[in-house]
């Protein structure tokens, strides 16, 4: 499904996206060296909120050439009102010679396109260049395939995508110490496709967790972490924005049952009612998100959970990676009030059983603490401080 040459110009540069988590739309040829570059986007079940999120290419054969590259077709909608996308002027693509190590780009926004130029100068033959540093599904199999003889460490899948891919759900806790008397926490990452930073935060988790360190030892003593390190591999797969392969937004749709057209929140959700109708405590559930400037966290609709999220915001404030644009504040009761199928994990889990249901949304931009855009190894480092914030207000450390 990823074999799609795009285009091969004139003198041997070619646009690829024959690779998971490829996805580009048709390329022009401006000038020599200057190439358009249509963002595929993809739109809902109702072919409404298009968003052109993502992006992931190589470019073939452009060594020792000066390549302008515009970047178009970036309007869409977000929850029904028409935005000007994910890519704005302060987000421009990263560029990678190795396809491991990724370095934002300086781009020239013009927005009355939209349109986003960038320049690059190629020094390998094969350059990749992507809206968010990519985690593909092969990423999250050598991290599980790495922790999988830590006796602290534990997978199982609990569901099927519509494409038939496994749903993993991870727990980590010590194995010694008896589960009564542990704090649960859950944690849900990259339940939206162009979000890759959240899938770095949960590498960064999980290997904290599992690691050496007293502090995490200690945590695993005291906590049963239930992570979902992967909520929608089909689309990371394809290189799809934030639906699943019937077009559903998986960060929606938490308050409707449709096993069969979302087959991934049935997974999600069963898992943890579940766990709570089995008896199972819930101190804390978390979904990870990237967005463009905002980097905040919410709490579930109602107040009964604030004093938890005061303590978790507290914790996570001192993290050199996390930068509030807001205070913390709970979500209202769904996305698009009064409409079916638009309440998110924290609202359908409240709305469901009063849970201490949190959300957080990460900036893409140049971040304040940082003084420049985020890398992988800043939301690795988010995902360790992240684990360590969530003990911290449960009361596990
Ligand atoms: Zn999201």
């Amino acid at each position: 499904m990823f074999a799609l040459l795009l285009f091969a110009t004139a003198a041997a540069v070619s646009f690829r996206t024959d690779f998971e988590a490829g996805n580009l739309g048709r390329v022009e040829t401006v000038a020599p060296d200057h190439y358009r570059c249509h963002v595929l986007g993809e739109v809902d079940q109702d072919k409404r909120n298009r968003q052109a999120s993502w992006y992931y290419f190589r470019i073939d054969g452009a060594r020792g050439r000066t390549l302008t590259i515009d970047l178009v077709d970036l309007a869409g909608e977000y929850n029904y009102q028409p935005t000007q996308g994910a890519i704005i002027a302060e987000t421009p693509p990263y560029y990678s010679e190795d396809q491991k190590t990724w370095r934002p780009l300086e781009g020239e926004f013009d927005a009355a396109g939209p349109r986003m130029r960038v320049r690059v100068e190629p020094h390998a033959n094969r350059v990749w260049i992507a809206h968010q540093p990519p985690y593909t599904t092969q990423n999250l199999a050598i991290l599980l395939s790495e922790m999988r003889s830590n006796r602290a460490f534990s997978v199982e899948n609990v569901g099927k995508t519509v494409h038939k891919r496994d749903i993993p759900l991870v727990t980590i806790t010590d194995p010694a110490t008896p589960v009564a008397g542990k704090k649960v926490i859950w944690i849900l990452f990259r339940q939206h496709s162009w979000e890759a930073g959240s899938s770095w935060a949960g590498e960064g988790a999980i290997r904290f967790l599992l690691s050496a360190k007293p502090e995490a030892a200690a945590i695993r003593r005291a906590t049963v972490f239930k992570i979902f390190p992967m909520c929608d591999p089909d689309g990371v797969a394809r290189g799809g924005v934030r639906f699943n392969a019937n077009g559903f937004d998986l960060n929606r749709n938490w308050d409707v049952h449709d096993p069969v057209r979302m087959p991934e929140i049935d997974a999600e959700r069963g898992a943890i009612l579940k766990w709570v109708d089995a008896g199972g405590r819930v101190d804390l559930a978390l979904t990870l998100h990237n967005d463009e400037k905002p980097e905040y966290i919410e709490s579930a609709p109602g107040q009964e959970h604030m004093p938890l999220a005061h303590r978790f915001y507290a914790a996570l404030e001192q993290s050199p990676v996390f930068a509030p644009t807001k205070p913390v504040a709970p979500s209202t009761v769904s996305t698009t009030a009064g409409k079916p199928g638009r309440m998110s994990f924290h609202q359908g889990l409240y709305n469901d059983r009063k849970l201490p249901a949190f959300l957080i949304e990460q900036m893409t931009v140049s971040h304040p603490k940082l003084g420049r855009r985020p890398v992988a190894a800043d939301r690795i480092r988010f995902g360790e401080d992240l684990v360590k914030a969530m003990a911290e207000a449960v009361g596990a450390r």
